[in-house]
């Protein structure tokens, strides 16, 4: 897989801001549930203060999806956004009982370089719908209820409907 390295050394202090284009080989999201289209883009930011750093990831890219319902495969943009620190250091001894939400989003770096990739890769992996619908209103056509006490007039459409499916 290849690596997304932030170069910790070499930030300034406040506001850094970079864009990143993967493709699926590269982050190795090609046998996953639905194809990747394009590219896997993401917009990093980074904010330091010292040696603590404030990491943001937006990452967008389109899965070629097959819908759960009627089988119509169309593509759609996914958007994840993340955020994580990132400290300097070991990682502090802290007393069981005394975890708080704010350690558990504190990851560790022993040196001056961060791989990036595997959280870019994870925020897609957690993006693959279980479900996927091709619209709010998809609905699998039932022919074996109801047909019989409709009106005439509709049966030229279904007809014309199984034929077009
Ligand atoms: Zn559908």
């Amino acid at each position: 897989m290849k690596q997304i390295i932030l170069k910790l050394n070499e930030l300034r202090r406040g506001k850094n801001t970079f864009q990143v284009s993967s493709t699926a080989q590269e982050l190795e999201l090609e046998d996953i549930e639905y194809p990747i289209v394009g590219s896997i883009d993401t917009d990093i930011e980074v904010y330091r203060n010292r040696n603590n750093y404030e990491i943001k990831l937006r990452t967008r890219f389109t899965f070629h999806l097959t819908c759960s319902r009627c089988l119509t495969e169309f593509d759609r943009e996914f958007q994840d956004t993340g955020a994580f620190y990132l400290k300097k250091g070991e990682v502090p001894d802290i007393p069981e009982g005394m975890i708080k939400d704010e350690h558990v989003e504190t990851l560790y770096v022993s040196g001056d370089e961060y791989d990036l990739a595997p959280i870019i890769r994870e925020q897609v992996l957690l993006s693959i719908p279980m479900k996927p619908l091709c619209s709010d209103s998809c609905t699998v056509p039932s022919y074996d209820s109801g047909v019989d006490e409709m009106d005439s007039r509709w049966a030229d459409l279904i007809k014309l409907k199984e034929k077009l499916m």
